[in-house]
């Protein structure tokens, strides 16, 4: 099944929402970094977030989700467009705890509960938009939550989950973001506020086979879907990139490497792919400085 997002409105306009079905990404994701369940499960339920949010954005735009609670997981690391193309790391893959005390993942566990979720957003204009906001769960969709109604002002709700089978793979990744805007009546937000309550997992949703459209459904009545998008995990690391990267670092620190090491490994953060360069590549390098 294909990963993808839609973008709709409901109750008249007055109800904007996103959902996205995930899986495949995070379960990549998760294989290049050989994650454990646990941290499959934060970095997913970012991934998703993320996706929503750059669907949020138009043309060029992008955005960058960071995530430090003081956590074993380190920092999370999330990049995402208005293309529907996300990457995303943690500092430390491989954190595994036991289940909480409800028998699910410990995401608030790995990521703490001491520190900030981020977003800066490159619009295209001189300085990109930065919104900050404390965690306040470190499970991520209240912190989301709490994200967009402090730091966008919009009262939303946030659903993210990662579902982990026995054998590490991803079988299920996804979540929906619900914006209320100016014009509900209060018994619209009643209404909506009574059927999120009564929602399952969004996992538990993908797994019975709903589309996003029918999972949105579920949460606010006369849904409308303005658009329909295919989503991937992309990362924009190449060795050209990797060179220039080299080639910052100077002459001198350059000409140490080839003599010392003989060679540069440079992995990259985001996707774990490897790129070499022997001590003729350096050399190369060096020479054309
Ligand atoms: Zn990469």
């Amino acid at each position: 099944m294909r990963d993808y997002l839609i973008r709709a409105t409901a109750m008249e306009g007055k109800v904007r929402a996103f959902a996205v079905r995930s899986t495949g990404i995070v379960d990549e994701i998760s294989r290049r970094h050989q994650m454990t369940p646990t941290t499959t499960a934060a970095l997913g339920r970012t991934i998703s977030a993320g996706l929503m949010m750059g669907a949020m954005l138009k043309g060029e735009e992008k955005l960058t989700i960071m995530i430090k609670g003081g956590g074993p997981i380190g920092q999370i690391v999330v990049d995402a467009n208005a293309l529907g193309e996300v990457r995303g790391y943690v500092t430390d893959p491989l954190v595994d705890l036991p289940l909480n005390e409800v028998g699910k993942l410990d995401v608030a566990g790995a990521v703490g509960t001491d520190g900030f979720l981020n977003v800066v957003k490159d619009l295209g204009l001189k300085k990109p938009y930065s919104g900050s906001v404390p965690l306040i769960s470190g499970e991520l969709g209240e912190d989301f939550t709490y994200y967009f109604a402090r730091s966008e002002q919009t009262p939303s709700a946030v659903g993210l989950g990662v579902l982990v089978g026995v054998d590490h793979a991803v079988s299920s990744a996804g979540g929906f973001i619900i914006q209320l805007l100016p014009g509900l009546k209060d018994d619209e937000i009643t209404l909506i506020e009574s059927l999120l309550s009564r929602i399952e997992p969004v996992t538990t949703l993908l797994e019975k086979g709903l589309g996003l459209e029918q999972i949105l459904q579920r949460i606010v009545p006369n849904v409308e879907v303005l658009e329909e998008m295919d989503v991937h995990f992309r990362c924009n690391c190449s060795r050209e990139r990797v060179e220039q990267t080299l080639i910052s670092l100077g002459r001198e620190e350059l000409e140490q490497m080839a003599e010392e090491d003989g060679k540069a490994e440079i992995v990259c953060h985001f996707c774990n792919e490897q790129y070499l360069f022997e001590e003729e590549d350096l050399k190369n390098i060096i020479n054309q400085l």
